[in-house]
C-alpha cells in the first residue's frame, strides 16, 4: 500500500467478518482491507468454536437470528462452491431431566418461529440411537448445524476478495482516524514503522474487540446511542484427549441455555479435524485486561462437573486445557444480552458487538453492509 492512496472503500480489520465485506463489495469498488496482524483472523476469527450455528437462541426480529439463518445457507453454499471443509454434524440441545421439559419444548416453539429449518424433538430412545454416550431425557436435533474449517473459510474469502482487486494490507495497524472532505483519512503504521496515509470514500470499522477504541477516534460517543462500548468475555476450553472416550461422540451436544441467555452451558463441541471439546466457559474481564490466547487450567473442576451431569464417564485425566477465546459484546456483567450493531452513518459503517454468531452470519453481514452502503 502506497502513500495517499485513494480508495472507494477502506474495511479495519481482516477477521472473517472483514474478510467477507472485502469479498463482497470489491465486486464493484476499489477497496483497502487493513488488519494489524502478520496475517488474518488472529484474534477472534481464530479462536471459537468453528460451528455453523442454526439461529435458534435469539429473539426473531434480531439480526442474530435473521442473519445467522441467512448466513448458515450463504456458508454451506460458499464452502461447497470453494472447497472449504464443513461437516453438518447436527447437534442435540438435551433436557438432562424431566424438569427441563417445558424449557425443552419452549426453546423448539421459540426456534421454529425464528423460521430456524430440520429440527425435531427426540424422546430419550430416539436420543439413545443416536448418541448412546450421552445421558438425557428428550433433545432438540438441529440438523442444519455443522462446524466449518475456519482457516480455509478465511483463505477463500481473501483469495476471491484479492482475485476482485482488494488491496490486501497486513501489519497495518491504524493508528488514526478523521472524517475530511473525501470522505475519510486513516493514519496507518507500516510494516517499517513508517506512518502513511490513507484516504477513502467510505469507512467499514470491522476491528472486532477494538470496534469501539476506533469509533471514539473518530469523535463517536460510544456510550451514546447507538451504544457502541464493547466489553469483553473470556471463554476457556477443555479438549477430551483420550481417544476411546472422544470417539463417543458423534454430534454437538448442547445442554439447555442459562435462561437469560448470559451462556449456552458447558458444551461439547467437534471440530473439522475430529477433535471433541468441553465450552468454551464465561468469564467478565475489565476492559483494560490484556489478551492472553494461552490455555489456562484454572477451571478444569467446573468443566468435569458440568460436563459429567450428560457424560457421567468422564474423568478429570480425559481433559486437558484448549484453546482460549474473547467475546467481543456490547452488554455487560448482569445485563441482558444485546443484538449485533450493524449502523451506517454518512459513509461510515459500524460493526459492534460481533460475537457469535458472527462467523455463521458473515457472509449474511457482508450483505447487509452493501445495501446499507447503497
Ligand atoms: C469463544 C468464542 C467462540 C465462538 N464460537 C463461534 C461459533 O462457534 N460460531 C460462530 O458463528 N461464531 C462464533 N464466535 C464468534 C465469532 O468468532 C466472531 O463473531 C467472529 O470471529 C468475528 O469476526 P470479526 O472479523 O468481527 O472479528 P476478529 O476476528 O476479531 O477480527 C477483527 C480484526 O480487526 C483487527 N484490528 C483491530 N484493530 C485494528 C487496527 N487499529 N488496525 C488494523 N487492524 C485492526 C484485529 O487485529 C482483528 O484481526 C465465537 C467467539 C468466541 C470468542
Amino acid at each position: 500500500m502506497s502513500d495517499a492512496e485513494h480508495v472507494d472503500v477502506a474495511i479495519i480489520g481482516a477477521g472473517v467478518v472483514g474478510l467477507a465485506i472485502a469479498a463482497e463489495l470489491s465486486s464493484d469498488r476499489s477497496v483497502a482491507l487493513l488488519e494489524r496482524h502478520e496475517s488474518y483472523g488472529r484474534e477472534n476469527s481464530s479462536h471459537n468454536s468453528g460451528v455453523i450455528h442454526a439461529g435458534i437462541y435469539y429473539p426473531p426480529d434480531w439480526l442474530k437470528t435473521t442473519l445467522c439463518i441467512a448466513g448458515n445457507r450463504l456458508l454451506y453454499a460458499w464452502a461447497d462452491d470453494h472447497s472449504v471443509r464443513v461437516r453438518r454434524t447436527g447437534k442435540l440441545i438435551i433436557a438432562q431431566d424431566e424438569g427441563e421439559l417445558p424449557a425443552l419444548e419452549e426453546l423448539l416453539s421459540a426456534a421454529r418461529l425464528n423460521g430456524v429449518p430440520e429440527l425435531e424433538l427426540l424422546s430419550q430412545r430416539q436420543v439413545v440411537s443416536l448418541e448412546p454416550s450421552v445421558e438425557a431425557v428428550a433433545a432438540i436435533s438441529s440438523r442444519s448445524t455443522g462446524v466449518i474449517d475456519q482457516m480455509e473459510l478465511m483463505r477463500s474469502l481473501e483469495s476471491a476478495a484479492v482475485a476482485n482487486g482488494t488491496s490486501v494490507a497486513y501489519v497495518h495497524d491504524v493508528q488514526h482516524l478523521e472524517r475530511s472532505g473525501v470522505g475519510f483519512e486513516l493514519d496507518v503504521r507500516d510494516p517499517q514503522g513508517g506512518e502513511l496515509r490513507l484516504s477513502a470514500s467510505a469507512l467499514v470499522n470491522s476491528a472486532g474487540l477494538a470496534a469501539d477504541r476506533l469509533a471514539e477516534a473518530l469523535g463517536y460517543d460510544v456510550d451514546g446511542e447507538p451504544r457502541m462500548r464493547q466489553t469483553v468475555n473470556k471463554g476457556r476450553y477443555y479438549d477430551i484427549v483420550t481417544p476411546e472416550k472422544a470417539s463417543r461422540l458423534q454430534r454437538l451436544i448442547y445442554p439447555l441455555p442459562h435462561a437469560d441467555r448470559s451462556g449456552l452451558g458447558t458444551h461439547v463441541t467437534l471440530d473439522i479435524d475430529g477433535g471433541v471439546h468441553l465450552g468454551p466457559d464465561t468469564e467478565w474481564l475489565e476492559g483494560s485486561a490484556s489478551l492472553d490466547f494461552r490455555a489456562d487450567d484454572a477451571r478444569r473442576a467446573e468443566f468435569l462437573a458440568a460436563a459429567q451431569r450428560f457424560l457421567p464417564w468422564l474423568e478429570a485425566d480425559d481433559l486437558l486445557p484448549g484453546q482460549v477465546g474473547y467475546r467481543t459484546k456490547l452488554s455487560g456483567p448482569g445485563e441482558p444480552p444485546r443484538d449485533f450493531l450493524i449502523w451506517e452513518d454518512d459513509g461510515y459503517v459500524h460493526l459492534g458487538g460481533i460475537e457469535s454468531p458472527g462467523m455463521t452470519a458473515s457472509l449474511a453481514i457482508a450483505s447487509r453492509v452493501r445495501e446499507l452502503m447503497g
